[in-house]
């Protein structure tokens, strides 16, 4: 049962492609102002452009402080609240390198993407969270940051994606009220994931769309995947 759409507001990061534009795709479908954001404006605009419903653009590199500033003001000029921000962009550098091959920027990149770019845009949204009713905050995260069960991979993406798990917790203790929860989409048929990967974009979307939508509002500081909480 759908519970929250039509009306409600949602910001997606990173969503011109993968799993944030099929997340962005869905919710739209069932009614949602979907702000659907990248860093590429050509690319996000297209794909804007391309979605049935009420889509918006905003161009965000969650990387760059400066971006995320000036698009939480030109977001505040037509919105007064957000009700879901959906921290999906995500950068994989590494494969196959152990954490001592690991290069010095390619963790400070990756860091800056995965882990400082949900936090600068849950920073500068807050104040819009606070006026929703039912707040919510999903951070797409991945099996690979789960302590329970170490990947060492690509050692940059895991620890960035064990740090984000953090920042849930802490985002869920700093908003009470608000829903905060990390999200494992399983391993989906992106750019990222490769064509091998086991998951359909619809799939990998499912969970996150059911965290925005129809979730218990009480449900967070979780970290989910398929609906199911699993371990850190
Ligand atoms: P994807 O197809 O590579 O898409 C990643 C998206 O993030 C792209 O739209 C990319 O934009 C955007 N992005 C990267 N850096 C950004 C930045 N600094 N600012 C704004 N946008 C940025 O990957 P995906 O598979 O859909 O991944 C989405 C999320 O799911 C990621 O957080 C990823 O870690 C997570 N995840 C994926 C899998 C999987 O199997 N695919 C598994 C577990 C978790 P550009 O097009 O401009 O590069």
């Amino acid at each position: 049962m759908v519970t929250r759409a039509p009306g409600c507001t949602v910001l997606i990061t990173g969503a011109s492609k993968g799993i944030g534009h099929e997340t962005a795709r869905q919710l739209a479908e069932r009614g949602c102002t979907v702000w659907l954001t990248a860093r590429d404006r050509e690319r996000g605009e297209k794909a804007a452009r391309e979605m049935k419903g009420d889509v918006h653009f905003l161009q965000i590199d969650v990387a760059d402080p400066a971006s995320v500033a000036r698009a939480v003001e030109e977001f505040a000029t037509a919105s007064a609240r957000l009700d879901v921000l959906v921290n999906n962009a995500g950068i994989l550098l590494d494969r196959g390198e152990t954490v001592f091959a690991l290069g010095e920027d390619t963790l400070r990149q990756t860091l800056d993407a995965n882990l400082l770019g949900p936090w600068r845009m849950a920073r500068a949204f807050a104040p819009l969270l606070r006026k929703s009713a039912q707040p919510r905050v999903i951070n797409v995260s991945s099996g690979g940051g789960q302590l329970s069960d170490p990947s060492d991979w690509a050692p940059a993406y895991c620890l960035s994606k064990t740090a984000l798990n953090g920042l849930t917790v802490q985002l869920a203790m700093a908003l009470p009220g608000a829903a905060v929860n990390s999200v494992c989409p399983g391993w989906v048929r992106t750019d990222m994931g490769g064509a091998e990967a086991t998951r359909s974009l619809a799939q990998g979307a499912e969970t996150i769309v059911w965290l925005a939508t129809e979730a218990p509002q009480s449900l967070s500081g979780k970290f989910l995947r398929d609906h199911k909480r699993i371990d850190w």
